[in-house]
Protein backbone atom coordinates (compact mmCIF):
# COMPACT_ATOMS: atom_id res chain seq x y z
CA UNK A 1 0.00 0.00 0.00
CA UNK A 2 1.29 3.49 -1.00
CA UNK A 3 2.02 5.69 1.84
CA UNK A 4 1.67 9.20 1.94
CA UNK A 5 3.70 11.99 3.53
CA UNK A 6 0.92 13.64 5.56
CA UNK A 7 2.52 17.36 5.13
CA UNK A 8 2.25 17.10 2.09
CA UNK A 9 -0.96 15.69 1.75
CA UNK A 10 -2.36 18.45 4.05
CA UNK A 11 -0.56 21.28 1.55
CA UNK A 12 -2.46 19.34 -1.59
CA UNK A 13 -5.42 19.47 0.43
CA UNK A 14 -5.46 23.22 0.67
CA UNK A 15 -3.50 23.79 -2.77
CA UNK A 16 -5.69 21.90 -4.69
CA UNK A 17 -9.25 20.62 -3.10
CA UNK A 18 -12.35 23.17 -2.78
CA UNK A 19 -14.44 22.18 0.18
CA UNK A 20 -18.59 22.31 0.38
CA UNK A 21 -20.17 24.59 2.08
CA UNK A 22 -16.66 25.86 3.53
CA UNK A 23 -15.21 29.34 4.03
CA UNK A 24 -11.99 28.27 2.34
CA UNK A 25 -10.02 31.15 3.96
CA UNK A 26 -10.79 29.70 7.56
CA UNK A 27 -10.10 26.48 6.34
CA UNK A 28 -6.69 27.26 5.24
CA UNK A 29 -5.96 28.65 8.62
CA UNK A 30 -6.56 24.98 10.51
CA UNK A 31 -5.30 21.73 10.44
CA UNK A 32 -7.65 19.47 7.99
CA UNK A 33 -8.71 15.85 9.55
CA UNK A 34 -7.42 13.54 6.44
CA UNK A 35 -8.92 10.56 6.85
CA UNK A 36 -7.14 7.17 5.57
CA UNK A 37 -9.31 4.35 6.94
CA UNK A 38 -12.57 3.42 8.46
CA UNK A 39 -13.37 0.73 10.94
CA UNK A 40 -16.76 0.70 12.45
CA UNK A 41 -17.87 3.66 14.59
CA UNK A 42 -14.13 5.10 14.34
CA UNK A 43 -12.36 6.95 12.04
CA UNK A 44 -8.72 6.68 10.83
CA UNK A 45 -6.84 9.50 10.00
CA UNK A 46 -3.04 9.58 8.17
CA UNK A 47 -1.32 9.82 11.18
CA UNK A 48 -3.17 6.85 12.67
CA UNK A 49 -5.20 8.79 15.28
CA UNK A 50 -8.77 7.74 16.15
CA UNK A 51 -12.27 9.54 16.17
CA UNK A 52 -15.15 8.24 16.97
CA UNK A 53 -17.67 9.18 14.00
CA UNK A 54 -19.98 11.47 15.80
CA UNK A 55 -21.56 12.40 12.65
CA UNK A 56 -21.91 9.37 10.48
CA UNK A 57 -19.87 10.97 7.91
CA UNK A 58 -22.46 13.52 7.54
CA UNK A 59 -25.39 11.42 8.53
CA UNK A 60 -24.54 8.37 6.24
CA UNK A 61 -23.10 5.20 7.97
CA UNK A 62 -25.48 2.99 9.55
CA UNK A 63 -23.91 -0.39 9.76
CA UNK A 64 -20.16 0.93 10.24
CA UNK A 65 -17.32 1.84 8.24
CA UNK A 66 -15.87 -1.21 6.33
CA UNK A 67 -18.33 -4.04 6.83
CA UNK A 68 -17.19 -7.35 6.07
CA UNK A 69 -20.78 -7.98 4.37
CA UNK A 70 -21.48 -4.47 2.23
CA UNK A 71 -17.68 -5.06 1.10
CA UNK A 72 -17.94 -8.32 0.20
CA UNK A 73 -21.36 -7.06 -1.37
CA UNK A 74 -19.57 -4.44 -3.70
CA UNK A 75 -16.68 -6.38 -4.49
CA UNK A 76 -18.78 -9.22 -5.92
CA UNK A 77 -20.85 -6.54 -7.82
CA UNK A 78 -17.05 -5.13 -8.91
CA UNK A 79 -15.88 -8.47 -10.62
CA UNK A 80 -19.66 -8.55 -12.78
CA UNK A 81 -19.78 -5.05 -13.69
CA UNK A 82 -18.86 -1.44 -12.07
CA UNK A 83 -21.79 0.64 -13.78
CA UNK A 84 -24.17 0.17 -17.42
CA UNK A 85 -27.00 2.57 -17.81
CA UNK A 86 -31.03 2.63 -17.36
CA UNK A 87 -31.35 4.77 -20.38
CA UNK A 88 -32.43 1.98 -22.46
CA UNK A 89 -31.08 -0.94 -20.54
CA UNK A 90 -31.46 -2.56 -17.26
CA UNK A 91 -29.40 -3.88 -14.65
CA UNK A 92 -30.09 -6.62 -11.83
CA UNK A 93 -28.89 -4.80 -8.58
CA UNK A 94 -31.45 -2.03 -9.65
CA UNK A 95 -34.22 -4.16 -10.59
CA UNK A 96 -34.20 -5.78 -6.74
CA UNK A 97 -33.46 -2.55 -4.61
CA UNK A 98 -36.27 -1.20 -6.90
CA UNK A 99 -38.45 -4.43 -5.78
CA UNK A 100 -37.55 -3.57 -1.92
CA UNK A 101 -37.49 -0.56 -1.95
CA UNK A 102 -41.08 -1.07 -2.47
CA UNK A 103 -41.81 -4.03 -0.25
CA UNK A 104 -40.08 -1.75 2.39
CA UNK A 105 -41.39 1.98 2.10
CA UNK A 106 -44.66 3.23 3.00
CA UNK A 107 -47.91 1.47 1.48
CA UNK A 108 -48.61 2.90 -2.17
CA UNK A 109 -45.08 4.06 -2.87
CA UNK A 110 -44.75 1.68 -6.14
CA UNK A 111 -42.22 3.12 -8.22
CA UNK A 112 -38.31 3.78 -8.44
CA UNK A 113 -36.59 6.69 -10.17
CA UNK A 114 -32.92 6.61 -9.63
CA UNK A 115 -30.39 9.29 -9.02
CA UNK A 116 -27.11 10.18 -6.82
CA UNK A 117 -27.60 12.58 -4.24
CA UNK A 118 -30.61 13.44 -2.12
CA UNK A 119 -30.76 16.97 -3.91
CA UNK A 120 -31.38 15.38 -7.30
CA UNK A 121 -34.38 12.70 -5.34
CA UNK A 122 -35.93 16.07 -4.22
CA UNK A 123 -34.99 17.72 -7.62
CA UNK A 124 -36.77 14.71 -9.24
CA UNK A 125 -40.51 14.95 -7.00
CA UNK A 126 -40.73 18.19 -7.59
CA UNK A 127 -40.52 18.00 -11.78
CA UNK A 128 -42.60 15.13 -11.34
CA UNK A 129 -45.29 16.74 -9.32
CA UNK A 130 -44.90 19.65 -11.58
CA UNK A 131 -45.55 16.75 -14.89
CA UNK A 132 -48.05 15.25 -13.01
CA UNK A 133 -50.81 18.23 -12.77
CA UNK A 134 -49.52 19.54 -16.36
CA UNK A 135 -52.24 19.19 -19.02
CA UNK A 136 -52.15 20.54 -22.68
CA UNK A 137 -54.54 23.02 -23.37
CA UNK A 138 -55.35 24.86 -27.09
CA UNK A 139 -51.56 23.98 -27.91
CA UNK A 140 -50.27 25.16 -24.77
CA UNK A 141 -49.11 23.18 -21.38
CA UNK A 142 -50.38 24.22 -18.27
CA UNK A 143 -49.42 23.26 -14.72
CA UNK A 144 -49.47 24.04 -10.94
CA UNK A 145 -46.28 25.80 -10.85
CA UNK A 146 -45.69 26.78 -6.71
CA UNK A 147 -44.57 24.83 -4.36
CA UNK A 148 -45.12 25.09 -0.60
CA UNK A 149 -41.95 24.08 2.20
CA UNK A 150 -41.17 24.75 5.76
CA UNK A 151 -39.25 27.90 6.83
CA UNK A 152 -35.97 26.63 7.90
CA UNK A 153 -36.16 23.48 5.15
CA UNK A 154 -33.00 22.24 3.47
CA UNK A 155 -33.50 19.92 0.70
CA UNK A 156 -30.66 20.09 -1.19
CA UNK A 157 -28.31 22.23 -2.76
CA UNK A 158 -29.60 22.33 -6.61
CA UNK A 159 -31.31 25.13 -7.84
CA UNK A 160 -34.71 23.37 -8.15
CA UNK A 161 -33.83 22.13 -3.96
CA UNK A 162 -32.79 25.61 -3.38
CA UNK A 163 -35.90 26.78 -4.26
CA UNK A 164 -37.85 25.04 -2.01
CA UNK A 165 -35.48 25.37 0.72
CA UNK A 166 -36.09 27.94 3.82
CA UNK A 167 -32.77 29.03 5.05
CA UNK A 168 -31.74 32.16 4.55
CA UNK A 169 -28.18 31.79 4.77
CA UNK A 170 -28.74 29.01 2.12
CA UNK A 171 -31.29 30.59 -0.01
CA UNK A 172 -31.21 34.05 -0.03
CA UNK A 173 -28.07 34.34 -2.35
CA UNK A 174 -29.43 32.61 -4.99
CA UNK A 175 -32.71 34.03 -4.55
CA UNK A 176 -33.22 35.90 -8.33
CA UNK A 177 -31.95 32.29 -9.80
CA UNK A 178 -35.04 30.48 -8.01
CA UNK A 179 -38.48 29.42 -8.63
CA UNK A 180 -41.57 30.57 -6.58
CA UNK A 181 -42.53 28.84 -2.87
CA UNK A 182 -44.36 29.05 -0.38
CA UNK A 183 -43.31 28.86 2.71
CA UNK A 184 -45.19 28.10 6.28
CA UNK A 185 -43.81 28.52 9.77
CA UNK A 186 -41.31 25.45 10.59
CA UNK A 187 -42.55 23.88 13.75
CA UNK A 188 -39.48 25.02 15.86
CA UNK A 189 -41.31 24.60 19.36
CA UNK A 190 -37.91 26.78 21.31
CA UNK A 191 -38.62 29.49 19.18
CA UNK A 192 -41.98 29.15 17.77
CA UNK A 193 -41.82 32.03 15.28
CA UNK A 194 -45.89 32.55 16.05
CA UNK A 195 -44.36 33.31 19.79
CA UNK A 196 -47.24 30.33 21.10
CA UNK A 197 -46.66 28.34 24.31
CA UNK A 198 -45.95 24.43 23.63
CA UNK A 199 -48.29 23.27 25.80
CA UNK A 200 -51.50 25.31 24.52
CA UNK A 201 -50.46 26.35 21.12
CA UNK A 202 -52.82 23.74 19.24
CA UNK A 203 -50.57 23.06 16.15
CA UNK A 204 -51.27 26.89 15.02
CA UNK A 205 -48.08 25.87 12.81
CA UNK A 206 -50.28 24.16 11.13
CA UNK A 207 -53.13 26.25 10.81
CA UNK A 208 -50.91 28.69 8.97
CA UNK A 209 -49.86 26.03 6.29
CA UNK A 210 -53.61 25.50 6.06
CA UNK A 211 -54.35 28.72 5.36
CA UNK A 212 -51.67 29.02 2.38
CA UNK A 213 -53.39 25.62 1.05
CA UNK A 214 -56.67 27.58 1.25
CA UNK A 215 -55.31 30.46 -0.71
CA UNK A 216 -53.13 28.81 -3.25
CA UNK A 217 -55.03 25.34 -3.92
CA UNK A 218 -55.46 26.03 -7.46
CA UNK A 219 -51.61 26.87 -8.06
CA UNK A 220 -49.92 24.69 -5.32
CA UNK A 221 -48.26 21.51 -7.15
CA UNK A 222 -46.87 19.84 -3.54
CA UNK A 223 -45.80 20.53 -0.13
CA UNK A 224 -42.49 18.79 0.17
CA UNK A 225 -41.33 18.87 4.21
CA UNK A 226 -38.57 16.87 6.77
CA UNK A 227 -40.80 14.16 8.34
CA UNK A 228 -40.48 14.70 12.12
CA UNK A 229 -37.14 16.39 11.83
CA UNK A 230 -35.76 19.40 9.79
CA UNK A 231 -32.41 18.33 10.28
CA UNK A 232 -29.72 20.83 8.83
CA UNK A 233 -32.12 23.45 10.35
CA UNK A 234 -30.30 22.59 13.69
CA UNK A 235 -32.05 18.90 14.50
CA UNK A 236 -36.00 20.97 15.08
CA UNK A 237 -38.24 18.67 16.05
CA UNK A 238 -41.53 18.34 15.01
CA UNK A 239 -44.48 17.69 17.50
CA UNK A 240 -46.01 14.54 17.39
CA UNK A 241 -49.24 14.58 15.07
CA UNK A 242 -47.82 17.64 13.01
CA UNK A 243 -47.06 15.44 9.51
CA UNK A 244 -50.34 13.34 9.95
CA UNK A 245 -51.52 16.88 9.98
CA UNK A 246 -49.67 18.12 6.78
CA UNK A 247 -51.10 14.29 5.22
CA UNK A 248 -54.31 15.31 5.60
CA UNK A 249 -53.90 18.83 4.59
CA UNK A 250 -52.30 17.84 1.24
CA UNK A 251 -55.25 15.12 0.93
CA UNK A 252 -58.02 17.87 1.84
CA UNK A 253 -56.52 20.55 -0.44
CA UNK A 254 -55.77 18.28 -3.19
CA UNK A 255 -51.99 18.54 -3.56
CA UNK A 256 -49.38 15.97 -3.38
CA UNK A 257 -47.01 15.08 -0.29
CA UNK A 258 -43.63 14.94 -0.82
CA UNK A 259 -41.29 13.56 2.28
CA UNK A 260 -38.50 14.03 1.65
CA UNK A 261 -36.62 10.96 4.24
CA UNK A 262 -33.00 12.09 2.73
CA UNK A 263 -31.50 12.52 6.03
CA UNK A 264 -34.24 10.81 8.65
CA UNK A 265 -35.00 7.73 6.04
CA UNK A 266 -33.09 4.12 7.21
CA UNK A 267 -33.54 3.89 10.68
CA UNK A 268 -32.47 7.22 12.03
CA UNK A 269 -35.61 7.75 13.70
CA UNK A 270 -35.79 4.52 14.98
CA UNK A 271 -38.16 3.30 12.46
CA UNK A 272 -36.83 2.17 9.20
CA UNK A 273 -38.69 5.33 7.67
CA UNK A 274 -39.88 8.26 9.47
CA UNK A 275 -43.59 8.42 8.21
CA UNK A 276 -43.73 5.38 9.98
CA UNK A 277 -44.24 6.90 13.07
CA UNK A 278 -47.54 8.97 12.18
CA UNK A 279 -48.76 6.05 9.49
CA UNK A 280 -48.08 8.57 6.62
CA UNK A 281 -47.90 7.74 3.18
CA UNK A 282 -46.71 10.38 0.76
CA UNK A 283 -47.37 10.69 -2.83
CA UNK A 284 -42.91 11.01 -3.38
CA UNK A 285 -40.51 9.92 -0.90
CA UNK A 286 -37.19 10.90 -1.39
CA UNK A 287 -34.51 8.38 -0.03
CA UNK A 288 -30.52 9.08 -0.35
CA UNK A 289 -27.83 9.11 2.34
CA UNK A 290 -28.42 6.08 4.53
CA UNK A 291 -29.77 4.11 1.71
CA UNK A 292 -26.34 2.55 0.94
CA UNK A 293 -25.43 2.07 4.62
CA UNK A 294 -23.06 5.23 3.48
CA UNK A 295 -20.92 3.19 1.39
CA UNK A 296 -22.06 4.65 -2.50
CA UNK A 297 -23.50 8.00 -3.68
CA UNK A 298 -27.25 6.59 -4.55
CA UNK A 299 -30.68 8.29 -4.14
CA UNK A 300 -34.28 7.42 -5.38
CA UNK A 301 -37.38 8.68 -5.81
CA UNK A 302 -40.44 6.38 -5.33
CA UNK A 303 -43.92 7.44 -6.13
CA UNK A 304 -47.55 5.91 -6.55
CA UNK A 305 -49.37 4.41 -9.45
CA UNK A 306 -51.76 7.71 -9.40
CA UNK A 307 -48.21 9.55 -10.27
CA UNK A 308 -47.07 7.49 -12.14
CA UNK A 309 -50.04 6.92 -14.44
CA UNK A 310 -50.18 10.72 -15.35
CA UNK A 311 -47.09 9.91 -17.38
CA UNK A 312 -49.02 7.01 -19.45
CA UNK A 313 -51.41 6.98 -22.30
CA UNK A 314 -51.10 6.12 -25.77
CA UNK A 315 -46.79 6.17 -27.04
CA UNK A 316 -47.66 9.27 -29.14
CA UNK A 317 -49.78 11.16 -26.31
CA UNK A 318 -48.34 9.91 -23.02
CA UNK A 319 -45.65 12.06 -21.24
CA UNK A 320 -41.99 11.66 -21.19
CA UNK A 321 -40.40 12.41 -17.58
CA UNK A 322 -37.59 14.15 -19.05
CA UNK A 323 -34.74 13.47 -16.25
CA UNK A 324 -31.99 11.17 -15.76
CA UNK A 325 -28.34 11.12 -14.78
CA UNK A 326 -25.34 9.42 -16.55
CA UNK A 327 -24.98 7.37 -13.02
CA UNK A 328 -28.90 6.49 -13.25
CA UNK A 329 -29.39 3.22 -11.05
CA UNK A 330 -25.46 2.32 -10.65
CA UNK A 331 -24.67 -1.48 -9.77
CA UNK A 332 -22.19 -0.87 -7.47
CA UNK A 333 -24.21 1.46 -5.27
CA UNK A 334 -27.80 -0.54 -5.84
CA UNK A 335 -25.57 -3.80 -4.60
CA UNK A 336 -24.49 -2.01 -1.64
CA UNK A 337 -27.53 -0.98 -1.07
CA UNK A 338 -29.16 -4.03 -0.85
CA UNK A 339 -26.63 -5.53 1.30
CA UNK A 340 -27.30 -2.88 3.97
CA UNK A 341 -30.92 -3.69 3.68
CA UNK A 342 -30.08 -7.10 4.03
CA UNK A 343 -28.26 -6.46 7.34
CA UNK A 344 -30.85 -4.45 8.55
CA UNK A 345 -33.09 -7.76 9.32
CA UNK A 346 -29.95 -10.14 9.08
CA UNK A 347 -28.82 -7.73 12.45
CA UNK A 348 -32.15 -6.76 13.59
CA UNK A 349 -30.89 -3.61 13.55
CA UNK A 350 -34.12 -1.50 14.36
CA UNK A 351 -34.69 -3.42 17.87
CA UNK A 352 -31.24 -3.09 18.79
CA UNK A 353 -31.78 0.99 18.21
CA UNK A 354 -34.10 1.39 21.34
CA UNK A 355 -31.99 0.80 23.90
CA UNK A 356 -29.32 3.28 22.18
CA UNK A 357 -32.34 5.33 21.95
CA UNK A 358 -33.22 5.41 25.78
CA UNK A 359 -29.34 5.61 26.75
CA UNK A 360 -29.01 8.69 24.34
CA UNK A 361 -32.13 10.22 26.37
CA UNK A 362 -30.74 9.43 29.92
CA UNK A 363 -27.52 11.01 29.03
CA UNK A 364 -28.85 13.90 27.65
CA UNK A 365 -30.55 14.69 30.10
CA UNK A 366 -27.46 15.23 32.65
CA UNK A 367 -26.59 18.43 29.71
CA UNK A 368 -29.25 20.28 30.91
CA UNK A 369 -27.36 21.33 33.76
CA UNK A 370 -24.50 23.22 31.59
CA UNK A 371 -25.03 27.04 31.92
CA UNK A 372 -25.34 27.37 28.07
CA UNK A 373 -27.44 24.38 26.84
CA UNK A 374 -30.75 26.33 25.81
CA UNK A 375 -32.22 23.60 23.84
CA UNK A 376 -31.61 19.71 23.80
CA UNK A 377 -33.73 17.70 20.74
CA UNK A 378 -33.77 14.11 20.34
CA UNK A 379 -35.86 12.09 17.90
CA UNK A 380 -34.26 8.31 17.81
CA UNK A 381 -30.75 8.62 17.11
CA UNK A 382 -30.86 12.41 15.87
CA UNK A 383 -29.64 15.16 18.81
CA UNK A 384 -29.29 19.13 18.33
CA UNK A 385 -28.10 20.74 21.43
CA UNK A 386 -28.42 24.09 20.98
CA UNK A 387 -26.11 26.61 23.00
CA UNK A 388 -27.08 30.27 23.72
CA UNK A 389 -25.47 33.17 25.00
CA UNK A 390 -28.19 33.70 27.82
CA UNK A 391 -30.19 30.40 28.98
CA UNK A 392 -32.85 32.07 30.46
CA UNK A 393 -34.16 35.15 27.49
CA UNK A 394 -32.97 32.23 24.82
CA UNK A 395 -30.22 34.97 23.73
CA UNK A 396 -28.22 33.20 21.08
CA UNK A 397 -24.08 33.26 21.16
CA UNK A 398 -22.92 35.76 18.19
CA UNK A 399 -22.37 34.20 14.86
CA UNK A 400 -18.76 35.56 14.80
CA UNK A 401 -17.72 33.57 18.07
CA UNK A 402 -18.43 30.57 16.15
CA UNK A 403 -19.18 28.43 19.54
CA UNK A 404 -20.28 25.51 17.95
CA UNK A 405 -17.20 25.56 15.49
CA UNK A 406 -14.92 25.65 18.83
CA UNK A 407 -17.19 23.07 20.34
CA UNK A 408 -16.24 20.68 17.67
CA UNK A 409 -12.81 21.65 17.22
CA UNK A 410 -12.37 20.51 20.98
CA UNK A 411 -14.53 17.46 20.55
CA UNK A 412 -11.72 16.61 17.69
CA UNK A 413 -8.98 17.11 19.53
CA UNK A 414 -10.55 14.60 22.50
CA UNK A 415 -10.71 12.27 19.28
CA UNK A 416 -14.75 12.65 18.05
CA UNK A 417 -15.64 13.99 15.12
CA UNK A 418 -18.98 16.11 15.43
CA UNK A 419 -20.25 18.78 13.37
CA UNK A 420 -22.06 22.15 14.08
CA UNK A 421 -24.92 23.18 12.59
CA UNK A 422 -24.65 27.11 13.68
CA UNK A 423 -24.38 27.13 17.33
CA UNK A 424 -26.51 23.95 17.40
CA UNK A 425 -23.95 20.69 18.11
CA UNK A 426 -25.27 18.09 15.88
CA UNK A 427 -24.83 13.94 16.88
CA UNK A 428 -25.85 11.77 14.33
CA UNK A 429 -23.53 8.30 15.96
CA UNK A 430 -23.20 5.43 13.16
CA UNK A 431 -26.59 3.47 14.11
CA UNK A 432 -24.46 0.11 14.94
CA UNK A 433 -22.19 2.46 17.17
CA UNK A 434 -21.91 0.30 20.46
CA UNK A 435 -23.32 1.72 23.76
CA UNK A 436 -19.72 2.15 25.09
CA UNK A 437 -18.88 4.08 21.76
CA UNK A 438 -21.90 5.98 22.22
CA UNK A 439 -21.32 6.67 26.41
CA UNK A 440 -18.19 8.18 24.63
CA UNK A 441 -19.60 10.50 22.35
CA UNK A 442 -21.82 12.02 24.87
CA UNK A 443 -18.78 12.02 27.60
CA UNK A 444 -16.33 14.08 25.03
CA UNK A 445 -19.67 15.93 23.68
CA UNK A 446 -20.25 16.98 27.54
CA UNK A 447 -16.64 18.23 28.02
CA UNK A 448 -16.56 20.15 25.15
CA UNK A 449 -19.15 22.29 25.62
CA UNK A 450 -18.51 22.73 29.32
CA UNK A 451 -14.97 23.81 28.07
CA UNK A 452 -16.10 26.14 25.83
CA UNK A 453 -18.84 27.30 27.45
CA UNK A 454 -18.19 27.42 31.12
CA UNK A 455 -19.44 24.56 33.74
N1 LIG B 1 -32.74 16.65 1.94
C1 LIG B 1 -32.43 16.64 3.24
C2 LIG B 1 -33.51 16.56 4.27
C3 LIG B 1 -31.09 16.73 3.65
O1 LIG B 1 -30.78 16.75 4.96
C4 LIG B 1 -30.09 16.79 2.64
C5 LIG B 1 -28.68 16.90 3.03
O2 LIG B 1 -28.32 17.10 4.14
C6 LIG B 1 -30.49 16.79 1.31
C7 LIG B 1 -31.81 16.71 0.99
C8 LIG B 1 -29.46 16.86 0.23
O3 LIG B 1 -28.76 15.66 0.13
P1 LIG B 1 -27.38 15.60 -0.67
O4 LIG B 1 -26.39 16.36 0.13
O5 LIG B 1 -27.08 14.14 -0.76
O6 LIG B 1 -27.63 16.21 -2.00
Amino acid sequence: MIKYDPVLLEQWDKQYVWHPFTQMQQYAREKPLIIARGEGSYLIDVEGNRYLDGVSSLWVTVHGHCHPALNRAVKEQLDKIAHSTLLGLANIPSILLAKKLVEITPPGLNKVFYSDAGATAVEIALKMAFQYWQQKEGGCFRSKTKFISLVEAYHGDTIGSVSVGGMPLFHGIFKPLLFECLHAPAPYCYRCPLERERESCGMACADRLEELLKEHQQEVAAVIIEPLVQGAAGMITAPDGFLRRVRELCTRYNVLLIADEVAVGFGRTGRLFACEHEGVSPDLMCLAKGITGGYLPLAATLTTDEVYSAFLGKPEEGKTFYHGHTYTGNPLACAAALASIELFEKENLLAALQPKIELLHRKLDGFWELPHVGDIRQRGMMVGIELVADKKTKQPYPMEEQVGHRVILEARRRGLVIRPLGNVIVLMPVLAMSEEELNQVLEITYESIAVVTGK
